[in-house]
């Protein structure tokens, strides 16, 4: 027999790369069949000879080889399909768009892929209500329902019949029996991040179940990547604002600290210039004594200012090396004090109106003197400085409870916006404030009477609303 006959499997084999298991099995059923007149008879002339079992092989040959070689092409052109279907997810997962309509171009690629009814994804844990992010939008899980048992037991569900199922109540629009329901939980192995769901109305395809198992893994990475991918955006960003703010406060600093030897300059010159002056008039002129003593209160009181300035640079000094100030604590009756100091602080104010008030008995605090001198001076220049149309400055005094005491400096000045409040304490902060642009200033009045406070256990508050005004309170322990 020549070997040519067996030129009848190219035709065969060109229908099963073509039209697969079912055309290639169907045209191998031919061949053979034609071959079976030159077959059959030989056998039963001479029996099953060497001759006769050759041309049974080539009867089986074309039918073995049609459907051997379609099942192949069907099962590469499936893993092609589901490789498609798998890099058309990855896409849908890795758009520049929400969430939900990711999973919703998701859900699509599923049902096409899988030929399901209805397709539903959910992302998110049982602990993350409502899911953040499903397709359908805004799906929920029914309590009870397969997606939920699902998702709590991180197991898959498989249903002949969603509608007749005992275990779960059903989810959806109502639809014709029976429903089959394949519900997997998407895990990569860090724990599920949601579940697919699917359900179809009559008999799946084989091999259904392992390209669903496959594409909700695939679900579960994607998932994942996209997660990571938004926490990194989303740390890069907040690195980006933080580094933006630091440079800026850096800059702030900078000119801060330029202003803050200019201005500091300014403050010691004037006192200087004051006591030069005198003492030189003292000691070039003959001045009649009553001028020469008040000459000398002059330089006293320059000196004392003096003194100050420097004990305020001492304790800025202290601050930014993070030392707390030094204090010489002695009792102090706080009603006279303040009252005092106030008395002189507006007899240079003409500008504003002051008022004081002690709210019921006050006991003596143990304080120190000078301290108190200047958180008092501070807060008050403050309320002077920031309300540059006039006004009226508020001070009062109260015992509070549990052994403390309340000094409040209230004002009715153009006030700090509630975002600036918790930054006003910081060194060398000034608030912009049209109004007051014009207002000298280094940002270091209030950490020093912060640090003042704080050094004598107590604590300051702020309230205040832009374009109304301001109170500090000053709380102090006995
Ligand atoms: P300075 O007054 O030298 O600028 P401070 O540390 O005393 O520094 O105050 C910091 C900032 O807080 C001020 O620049 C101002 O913007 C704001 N501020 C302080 N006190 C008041 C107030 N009474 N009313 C409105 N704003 C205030």
């Amino acid at each position: 027999m020549s070997p040519l006959r067996h030129l009848y499997l190219i035709p065969v084999a060109w229908a099963a790369l073509r039209g697969g298991a079912r055309a290639g099995g169907l045209l191998g059923l031919m061949a053979g069949f034609f071959q079976v007149p030159l077959v059959l008879p030989a056998i039963e002339r001479a029996g099953l000879t060497g001759a006769a079992v050759e041309g049974l092989v080539s009867l089986a040959l074309p039918p073995a080889v049609g459907v051997i070689a379609g099942m192949l092409r069907d099962e590469s052109r499936a893993r092609a399909g589901r490789l498609a279907a798998l890099l058309e997810i990855e896409q849908c997962l890795a758009r520049e768009a929400p969430l939900p309509v990711r999973l919703d171009g998701v859900a699509a690629v599923v049902r096409r892929g899988l030929k399901a009814a209805r397709v539903g994804v959910l992302v998110g844990t049982t602990g993350e209500a409502p899911a953040l992010g499903s397709a359908p939008p805004g799906a929920r899980l029914a309590p009870g329902s397969a997606a939920d048992w699902s998702l709590t037991t991180a197991r898959p569900v498989r249903s002949a019949d969603l509608a007749s199922d005992a275990r779960f109540t059903l989810a959806g629009p109502a639809a014709p029996s029976p429903r089959r329901g394949l519900i997997l939980p998407m895990d990569a192995g860090a724990g599920t991040v949601g579940v697919l769901a699917l359900e179809w109305q009559g008999e799946v395809a084989a091999g259904t179940d392992a390209a669903a198992a496959e594409i909700a893994l695939h679900l579960a990475l994607g998932v994942e990547n996209a997660r990571l991918t938004m926490r990194q955006r989303r740390f890069a960003g907040e690195l980006e604002d933080k580094v933006a703010a630091a440079t800026r406060r850096l800059r702030e600093i900078d000119q801060a600290k330029s202003e803050f030897l200019s201005v500091v300059s300014h403050e010691l010159r004037t006192p200087l210039t004051a006591l030069e002056g005198f003492a030189e008039l003292l000691l070039t002129r003959a001045v009649p004594p009553e001028r020469a003593a008040r000459f000398l209160r002059h330089i006293h009181a320059e000196a004392r200012r003096l003194g100050r300035i420097v004990a305020e640079l001492l304790d800025l000094s202290r601050l930014e090396v993070g030392v707390s100030p030094d204090l010489k604590r002695e009792p102090i009756d706080l009603a006279a004090h303040v009252e005092r100091q106030l008395e002189l602080f507006a007899g240079v104010h003409p500008g504003h109106r002051f008022s004081w008030k002690v709210e019921g008995p006050l006991p003596a605090i143990r304080a120190d003197r000078d301290a108190l001198d200047r958180v008092l001076q501070n807060l008050l220049s403050n309320a002077v400085k920031y309300s540059p149309r006039g006004g009226e400055v508020r001070v009062a005094a109260r015992a509070a409870a549990d052994g403390l005491v309340e000094l409040r400096v209230e004002d009715e000045g153009v006030g700090i916006p509630a975002r600036d409040i918790p930054r006003i304490f910081d060194k060398y902060v000034r608030i912009a404030n049209q109004e007051t642009a014009s207002v000298r200033g280094l940002g270091l009045g209030l950490s020093l009477v912060r640090a003042l406070v704080e050094a004598h256990g107590g604590r300051i508050e702020v309230e205040s609303e832009a374009g109304k005004g301001s109170i500090f309170r000053v709380i102090l322990p006995v």
